[in-house]
């Protein structure tokens, strides 16, 4: 429409009557002016005769040759305007051709890509919008005097609009290279995604002067990005949001409150429900989600938590502000505990809920999201028991489970590589002071702590299942020890082994040594067994059986620590026991009248029911002495001999003790 338009103006403008009169009237001026100025001239010079015929007659013919070349001038330059004004609009019928293919062409490419074009030229602010985005994405804007978000506002969607003018704006500001923008516009009845890029374009003082663009839909990336963010930071089964949700909110909060340089406090809760497997096994996992949204919906009634979020089932992350003081943690704790126990009445659940939480404050135990989080999970990993159903965060308690965390993983390390040794304190007799048996006592040089005590990594063993494998580490030692010390194995001396409680909980130990016994590799006669009466004391009569076919196998065993703790002396009759060791904490106190006779007493009792007895921890001579009076078996203590490697038990083996060893 537009090149045909540009034609017909230019042949309008053209109009051969006019031309043809101007043709003629210049001619007509040329003769007349040539016929009155030589006829005037002859007439003047050459007025008789024959040369005024023959100037007469050369004149005419002169005339007809001028008039040729006017004539021939005019037409050629009328043809030549002609020709000239129709070339040129030839030309630019071509070329408006030209411009049309291209533009056809460049409309079928922006289709075929799915991608509109943009261009805004900086000073005259005008927005150009190419065929695509006025058809593909109906934005029927072909030049606007506004930015390219200003010039199609009316499309875009309300709640982006403001994010869309401060990307543009900010891009301005920042003079950036390059623009992007992502806002939804209304494409008929619907909103689409679109993406807006722009690079810029620079003169060559380096100032921009147009920014040129592309549009390209992005709904199905969007919504595709929109499922993966709800996959990302949603609970999938309770659509709350997740842990990763919870950190980068936090992260945002702490970021703003560090730009502020505000002051304020507030705590992040972690509360666990546990034994949640078990409730998944009673009421299924449906009804388990559903109560973690209705716990979530219940807590979110609080005006004073901020954000929550929900995951693995039975996690939740609080954020409450302005509760940094020990009494308002404690009331908001209380308030979380009756809501949720509220909340198991009415859902008609009656069995017990049992929740944890774990509680750090901000900026006390940490000014990033990472350790708050992690110190509620820390905190609430170190509530001990079920009397207590929150904790608030405190680095010693928290380091002391770390080192046991530390500590139980290094010891399963060390057992493996078997770097636990053997000390050897031996047991005396009495009167006459000559050595009797040898107990086998762990030791543990930790690379980085130094020797830690079996004291501590005795508990930590039989919390992780590592004690059976300790046990048979020590047998096999003694074993070893034994097969390579002639004068050891030969000295007829009794090597005492300490068990743990769940070496009997089942009979393998008793077959373990069954098969030693039988394979001749140990003399059961040698090894005499130590256990605490603790071992029983929630104990079934699986464990007596175990220990009763431990002695049936030919094994002594000695009842040690006696006294301390849980003693009840019922226990006497029911245990198989040879020996009993008077706990050290008598020994300790032996010049206290009562527990002097208490001694006394328990060493005669003892003697009655047939045991001997062994005082352990001896260290003073005026502890022998009191012993010696009261007619005690054996001794063991510093007094004689502290604990020593198998190396330095040789050069003792079959002496008399000379007591210098304390
Ligand atoms: P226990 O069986 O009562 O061992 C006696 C502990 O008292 C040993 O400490 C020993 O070194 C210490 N001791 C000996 N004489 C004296 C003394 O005169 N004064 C004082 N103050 N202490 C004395 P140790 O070696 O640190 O062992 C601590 C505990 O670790 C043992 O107490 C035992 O219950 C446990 N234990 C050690 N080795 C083993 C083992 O191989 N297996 C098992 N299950 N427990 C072991
Ligand atoms: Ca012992
Ligand atoms: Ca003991």
């Amino acid at each position: 429409m537009d090149l045909i338009e540009k034609i017909k103006n230019k042949l309008e403008a053209y109009e051969p009557l006019k031309i043809n009169i101007t043709l003629i009237f210049r001619y007509l001026v040329s003769a007349f002016i040539w016929i009155v100025l030589l006829e005037h001239f002859l007439n003047y010079f050459f007025s008789t005769g024959k040369i005024h015929n023959l100037i007469h007659i050369s004149n005419k013919i002169l005339f007809i040759v001028f008039s040729i070349v006017v004539i021939y001038f005019l037409i050629v330059k009328s043809i030549d305007q002609k020709y000239l004004i129709s070339k040129n609009v030839l030309d630019r019928v071509e070329r408006l051709k030209d411009e049309e293919e291209k533009l056809k062409k460049f409309n079928i490419l922006e289709d075929i890509v799915n991608i509109g074009i943009w261009e805004y030229e900086l000073e005259k602010q005008r927005f150009y919008l190419s065929y695509w985005n006025q058809n593909g994405i109906n934005i029927h804007k072909n030049y606007a005097n506004l930015d390219p978000v200003e010039s199609i506002r009316q499309y875009i969607h309300p709640d982006d609009l403001k994010s869309a003018q401060r990307n543009w704006e900010l891009f301005l500001d920042t003079k950036a290279d390059k623009y992007a923008n992502i806002f939804r516009i209304k494409d008929n009845s619907e909103y689409i995604y679109i993406k807006q890029n722009g690079r810029v374009l620079k003169d060559k003082q380096g100032d921009c002067y147009k920014i040129i663009g592309t549009i390209t839909e992005i709904t199905r990336e969007k919504k595709l990005e929109n499922k993966l963010y709800q996959l990302a930071y949603f609970d999938n089964l309770t659509k709350l949001p997740n842990e990763k949700y919870f950190f980068e909110r936090l992260d945002e909060k702490l970021q703003k409150i560090k730009n502020h340089k505000r002051e304020v406090q507030f705590s992040v809760f972690y509360l666990e429900i546990a034994d949640i497997d078990n409730i998944l096994n009673i009421v299924g996992s449906l009804h388990c989600n559903n109560i973690a949204q209705k716990i979530a919906a219940k807590l979110k009634e609080d005006q004073d938590l901020v954000l929550i979020s929900h995951y693995y089932g039975n996690k939740f992350l609080l954020l409450f502000k302005e509760l940094f003081s020990k009494e308002q943690i404690d009331f908001k704790a209380k308030e979380i505990s009756r809501l949720i126990m509220e909340l198991w009445q009415e859902s008609k659940i009656d069995y017990f809920l049992n929740f944890k939480i774990g509680i750090s404050i901000y900026p006390l135990h940490g000014k990033d999201a990472q350790n708050l989080i992690s110190r509620a999970h820390h905190a609430m990993h170190t509530i001990k028991d079920d009397s207590q159903f929150y904790q608030i965060y405190d680095q010693n308690i928290y380091y002391k489970k770390l080192n046991t965390i530390r500590l139980k993983n290094d010891l399963r390390k060390a057992v493996e590589n078997n770097e636990l040794d053997l000390v050897y304190q031996p047991k005396l007799d009495l009167k006459s002071e000559k050595i009797v048996a040898f107990e086998a006592l762990l030791r543990w040089q930790h690379p980085e702590f130094g020797q830690i005590s079996p004291g501590t990594f005795i508990p930590i063993a039989e919390q992780s299942n590592l004690i059976s494998k300790i046990t048979r580490l020590v047998i096999k030692k003694v074993i070893e020890e034994f097969a390579t010390n002639k004068i050891l194995r030969d000295s007829g001396k009794i090597i005492s082994i300490n068990l743990s409680a769940h070496d009997l909980k089942s009979d393998s130990l008793i077959r373990y040594l069954e098969k030693l016994i039988k394979n001749d590799k140990l003399n059961s006669e040698q090894i005499d067994f130590e256990i605490t009466e603790s071992i029983f004391l929630d104990a079934s009569d699986r464990e007596l059986d175990n220990l009763k076919k431990i002695k049936k196998a030919g094994f002594y065993i000695s009842l040690d620590d006696f006294g301390k703790g849980y003693s009840s002396l019922s226990y006497l009759a029911k245990l198989p026991i040879d020996i009993l060791k008077i706990d050290m904490s008598f020994i300790r106190n032996l010049d206290q009248r009562k527990t002097k006779i208490l001694t006394e007493k328990i060493i005669e009792l003892s003697h009655e029911l047939d045991f001997k007895v062994v005082a352990e921890g001896v260290e003073t001579s005026a502890e022998v002495e009191t012993l010696l009076n009261f007619n005690c078996d054996y001794v063991q203590g510093y007094y004689y001999y502290r604990p020593m490697a198998i190396k330095e038990l040789k050069s003792i083996i079959g002496k008399n003790c000379n007591n210098v060893s304390v």
